[in-house]
């Protein structure tokens, strides 16, 4: 739909230019790695996931070592691009844009086993799989993402979700995030009250559920129904962004734009048939009606991971992510265990633009163990998400643990400013960055 040909002066010569850069940056990264020394190895490597982590030290790992022993988990055979279901559940991209094989992504010379674990042994450091199978490791990586708790939402299961009852759960996968756009696409034809928000645990890019909304009201005044439509935004929080700075600039533009917003405002329930949410506050319980929901549910680590005593015992209780050290990623309590991606409980860092982060880290912690050394690299909380205001407008937002703001592009993209370039970063660039992350590249 929005294609980089119409494109003009500046913003082109800009976008090639940023485009340029970020190429040669993963060219250099590229031809660095290949010569750097490969480690010999006999290791047993296991890595749970074959996501956006899983694959891509999946790679990494192939390049740097030479006769490890590599094996890689994961039940799904879809590959899914996930930051590309916010354009689905927009109706700008359609589903297979967010769709490739699980296989397609790994490097030769490893063993795939399509199966999920069901158990993590980390004192006998071994993983049994869903099939029976048993198989012992020297490192695990746990990448397993985390599983949405539908349940939890009192009143819904995902089959309510669609056009019929116009609600979106864009989050469960590409044909969710097409049903999501169907409810979304009539919402904006018929109008009434149209709800967002975001569930009280930890999740996936925090950001999604703000550009659902601000898309969602973009589209509402194209259309010519905005006068129709109302917009509430429901926020866990006493804020609309857990970064001070960014939560200051959603509410000017929700301000700006007429966008209604709560705090503290937690989905508990559902009803369907008469088409209301209830809402726990700190006042007691509320209920609203709507005609459009967005549902988000909360989002822990998988069973098999609570289960397996690698989760924090005193943080985050109720959702299980693994006791890994904030700067090496490195399990606290089992030295031969590391976390990628959505699973470890650090502070900030749930988005595929922190994975790409985390991997060098990964990377060289353990090929430093193996090769008797001390790695050097640390994590510094990066977290990316391209926030989008309108169809063709977004604002960068890149920040760290401290809460700076860590502009990739200083000078030339502002992150607090709504702009052309920031979408075209989000709806051309990012697929190809990850998917060069994936093939371990960037
Ligand atoms: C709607 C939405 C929008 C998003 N937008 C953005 C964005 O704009 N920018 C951004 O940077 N990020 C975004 N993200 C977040 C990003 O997609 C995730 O942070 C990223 O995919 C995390 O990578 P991961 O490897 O930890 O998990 P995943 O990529 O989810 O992969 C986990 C894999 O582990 C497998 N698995 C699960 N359990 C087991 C088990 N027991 N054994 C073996 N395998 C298992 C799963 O099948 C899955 O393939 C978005 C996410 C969503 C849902």
């Amino acid at each position: 739909m929005y294609d980089i040909s119409t494109l003009k002066g500046t913003d082109r010569r800009t976008f090639f230019k940023l485009a340029a850069a970020g190429g040669a940056a993963a060219l250099a990264m590229g031809a660095g790695q290949a010569q750097a020394q490969r480690q010999r190895t006999n290791a047993r490597i296991v890595i749970l996931g074959a996501g956006a982590g899983g694959a891509a030290i999946a790679n990494r790992l192939t390049e740097r070592l030479d006769g490890a022993r590599i094996t890689i988990l994961d039940p799904r055979a879809e590959h899914w691009y996930q930051p590309g279901f916010t354009l689905v559940a927009t109706g700008l991209k359609p589903a297979g844009y967010t769709v490739s094989g699980t296989g397609d992504w790994l490097p030769r010379g490893i063993d795939y086993v399509a199966e999920a674990a069901a158990e993590i042994d980390p004192e006998a450091n071994r993983i049994t799989t869903t099939g029976g199978r048993r198989i012992d490791y020297d490192f695990l990586i746990v990448a397993t993402g985390l599983v949405l708790d539908w349940d939890a939402i009192e009143g819904f299961s995902l089959d309510m979700a669609g056009p019929e009852n116009g609600i979106s759960a864009h989050y469960a996968g590409p044909e969710h995030s097409v049903k999501g756009w169907q409810a979304l696409d009539r919402f904006l034809d018929q109008g009434g009250v149209g709800m967002f928000g975001r569930p009280a645990t930890e999740m996936k890019c925090a950001g999604a559920p703000v550009k659902l909304c601000l898309l969602a009201e973009d589209m509402a005044t194209t259309r010519g129904t905005r006068g129709k439509t109302q917009f509430i935004y429901n926020a866990q929080a006493p804020n609309l962004f857990g970064v001070p700075v960014i939560h200051h600039r959603v509410r000017q533009i929700m301000d700006e734009r007429d966008i209604t917003y709560r705090y503290r405002h937690v989905l508990k329930a559902i009803d369907v048939g008469a088409k209301t949410a209830t809402y726990e506050t700190p006042d007691g319980d509320v209920t609203d009606r709507w005609d459009f929901i967005n549902v988000i549910p909360p989002q822990r680590a998988p069973q098999a991971v609570r289960d397996s005593g690698l989760s924090w015992a005193e943080r985050w209780v109720d959702q299980g992510w693994i006791e890994v050290d904030m700067h090496t990623l490195r399990h606290a309590r089992y030295a031969n265990v590391f976390g990628i991606g959505d699973i470890n409980g650090v502070p900030k860092g749930k988005t595929a633009a922190s994975v790409k982060w985390h991997i060098p880290v990964v990377e060289d912690h353990l090929v430093a163990q193996i090769a008797g050394r001390e790695g050097t690299t640390s994590y510094n909380g990066y977290t990316s998400c391209p926030l989008i205001t309108r169809v063709g407008r977004a604002m960068l937002v890149e920040f760290d643990y401290e809460d700076n703001l860590l502009p990739s592009f200083p000078g030339i993209i502002a992150p607090l400013e709504e702009l052309w370039i920031s979408w075209l970063m989000k709806e051309v660039a990012l697929k190809a960055t990850y998917n060069a992350m994936l093939r371990g590249r960037a």
